[in-house]
């Protein structure tokens, strides 16, 4: 499959890694909106949250079980904004599921 984050959870595109376990990656983003951006992916191809099952939501609780883990490595202790896109209305532009974690700095109140 031609998608690019299968290839940098695979280790075939390079990434800035922040996170890694069995199940989950964690990389910078390649272009950030915030002084910390991080995308936080299951290893495991899903499109998008829309794409979510009874067979396959345990992708979503081992990657909310890392961001934390995320947040602290990269010192947000002030708080942090978790936001994905989902399709042409949401404007997702890579078809593999991705958290963005957002922070290191007070982020603008309103989101659209
Ligand atoms: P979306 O628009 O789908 O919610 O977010 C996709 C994100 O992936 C964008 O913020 C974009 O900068 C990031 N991105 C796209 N290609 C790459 C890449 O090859 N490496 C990394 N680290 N980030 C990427
Ligand atoms: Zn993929």
């Amino acid at each position: 499959m031609d998608c690019i984050f299968c290839k940098i959870a695979a280790g075939e595109i390079p990434s800035a890694k922040v996170y890694e376990d069995g199940d989950v990656l964690a990389f910078r983003d390649i272009n950030p909106q915030a002084p910390v951006h991080v995308l936080v992916i299951p290893k495991r191809h899903i499109a998008s949250c829309d794409e979510i099952t009874e067979d396959n939501s345990d992708a979503v609780a081992k990657i909310f079980r890392a961001i934390p883990k995320v947040a602290a490595a990269e010192g947000l202790t002030n708080g942090y904004r978790v936001i994905t896109n989902v399709g042409e209305d949401g404007c997702q532009s890579v078809h593999h599921m991705h958290f963005h974690v957002l922070g290191g700095k007070k982020l603008p109140e309103r989101m659209s």
